[in-house]
């Protein structure tokens, strides 16, 4: 997987792909999707949400340009599988999740694997985190029609912020800097995300 889709597609961080050779990611889908737990392609994790493709869980991950001393706040905790990559590289993750079951679920394997460094937390992740910001780091895993304010101010001057912005069957992926200065957006292409719901995403 790394090699023929991470590292072949130009992914060069060390610490991203260490992460994605040491993270079991077919502990992460169902005991049916096992087989294809390494593919190509996003999968689905139950609850009518995906987990993402290898190759843009790198691209996403090597976009924050992390550091080990960072604390990364990540909206839509799923399986799991992003938050465990990102707690191979960064001293703190804090994880958010709307969907109980999966929140419920994804808890427990956080505890099974022994991810000690995740903090998982159920709520509505478009209002941030506010008592644990500011954050080096927002990655979002859900599509909205626009970057939630809060997340923006929750967001430490200096900070990078990641996320899927655009309609409901295709997205822009938007790389938001925070400086002293001001904001800035890089637009890193077209993906496809499932819905950010909240009081600053989509409605339910
Ligand atoms: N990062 C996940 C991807 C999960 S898909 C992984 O590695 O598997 C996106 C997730 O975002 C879904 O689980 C969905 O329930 C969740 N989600 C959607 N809106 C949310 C919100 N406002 N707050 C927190 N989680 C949200």
């Amino acid at each position: 997987m790394v090699d023929r889709q991470i590292i072949a597609r130009g992914i060069t961080d060390t610490a991203v792909l260490d992460a994605m050779l040491t993270v079991p990611r077919h502990l992460f889908v169902s005991e049916a999707l096992i087989d294809s737990a390494y593919m190509d392609y996003p999968l689905p994790i139950g609850e009518g949400q995906t987990i993402s493709q290898p190759y843009i869980i790198a691209e996403m991950t090597q976009a924050l340009q992390l550091k080990k001393e960072h604390r990364v706040l990540e909206i839509g905790t799923g399986s799991g599988y992003q938050a465990a990559i990102l707690a191979q590289i960064v001293s703190r993750v804090y994880t958010v999740e709307r969907n109980n079951n999966l929140f419920m679920r994804t808890r427990k394997l956080f505890d099974t694997l022994k991810y000690h460094n995740v903090i998982a937390k159920y709520s509505d992740g478009t209002i941030g985190w506010k008592s644990e910001s500011p954050f080096d780091a927002i990655m979002v895993t859900a599509g909205g029609e626009k970057i939630p304010q809060p997340l923006i101010d929750q967001l430490e001057t200096g900070g990078k912020l990641i996320m899927p912005v655009g309609g409901l069957m295709f997205q822009e992926l938007l790389l938001l800097e925070k400086r002293q200065s001001g904001t800035s957006i890089t637009n890193l292409g077209g993906c496809r995300f499932v819905k950010l719901i909240g009081q600053h995403g989509w409605k339910d």
